[in-house]
């Protein structure tokens, strides 16, 4: 219970070590993680000042805000958004209702897409070199294409999603990392909108079955958008939509670089294989995540 006079103000190492059991009490894994973080954000402290300083009188106001946060935690909110920011490919991303919570996953598909640029050599020198456009179909936070534009410095980028507020985070996003000069965000159905031609089209789009989207935990079913997630009956439907477009908006030897849910490899590729892409286009097609999984395919026109 938050204190209501200054004399039963706790120290923040004991509201840190409460705050711990009462997470792990509720089956929260990560228990002592996430206390530290909203500890932290609540007091206005880090990890290190927590350390130091456990005996640091915890103001009431701070304890009420702290307080608040758990209650949001113990309803199965995830940090991320409790906090609304997350970190991505060492980035801080604002995050919110209307976008996916971006997954260290998806880092795998950032590390397939920069291969591509250095084999590509898109780096090289040269004043009157073209530059590359990239595209990333649901953009959402942005964080794909804002992780891509900030290390490769020479790209142009688009960012598309149905979702204009999605949107406007994603610009908030693209300007906290000052690359708002060089990407554009378009509000539309895939790559309905346009006509131009891209070196790189990258998505991570909803993949989930419909009919298992009720068994993920709810701290996405109740808190991801469900526009982020549902891929349809098969969870193939976003793979069909965008396989079957890209050919057509894939710039001569341009790639597409998909991230994929478990077990999904061999339909994509499928798929892929079908449209008329190369899957052997000088890099493997299958990129696997930390824990061994296929995670990313990368098809070239
Ligand atoms: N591109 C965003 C991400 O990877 C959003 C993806 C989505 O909404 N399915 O986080």
């Amino acid at each position: 219970m938050p204190c209501e006079t200054q004399m039963e103000r706790r120290g923040a190492g004991d509201v840190l070590s409460d705050v711990r059991r009462r997470l792990e009490d509720a089956g929260v894994g990560h228990a002592a993680l996430e206390a530290r973080v909203l500890v932290g954000a609540a007091l206005g402290m880090d990890a290190a000042d927590l350390i130091a300083r456990p005996e640091h009188r915890v103001p009431c106001d701070r304890e009420a805000r702290l307080e608040g946060m758990i209650e949001r935690r113990l309803g199965h909110e995830p940090v991320s958004r409790i906090l609304g920011r997350r970190e991505f490919w060492s980035l801080d991303f604002e995050v919110g209702p209307a976008t996916l919570d971006p997954r260290p996953d998806s880092e795998t598909l950032i590390e397939a897409a920069l291969e591509i640029a250095e084999h590509e050599d898109w780096g090289a020198a040269s004043g009157n070199a073209r530059r590359r456009i990239i595209a990333d179909l649901g953009t959402g936070s942005g964080c794909l294409l804002i992780a891509l534009s900030s290390e490769l410095p020479q790209t142009l980028g688009y960012g598309f999603d149905l979702s204009p507020e999605a949107l406007r985070m994603a610009w908030r996003n693209a300007r906290a990392h000052s690359v708002e000069g060089r990407i554009s965000l378009v509000a539309a159905d895939w790559l309905a909108a346009t006509r131009a031609s891209f070196d790189l089209i990258v998505s991570n789009p909803p993949y989930i079955r419909t009919g298992d989207l009720a068994e993920l935990e709810p701290e996405v079913t109740e808190h991801d958008p469900t526009l982020a997630l549902d891929g349809g009956e098969d969870g193939l439907d976003a793979y069909r939509r965008i396989i079957g477009e890209a050919p057509g908006r894939l710039a001569p030897g341009g790639w597409l670089v998909l991230e994929i849910g478990e077990g999904q490899a061999a339909a994509v590729r499928g798929l892929m294989r079908d449209a008329g892409l190369q899957l052997e286009g000088g890099l493997t097609c299958e990129v696997r995540d930390l824990g061994g999984r296929v995670r990313c395919l990368r098809a070239r026109l």
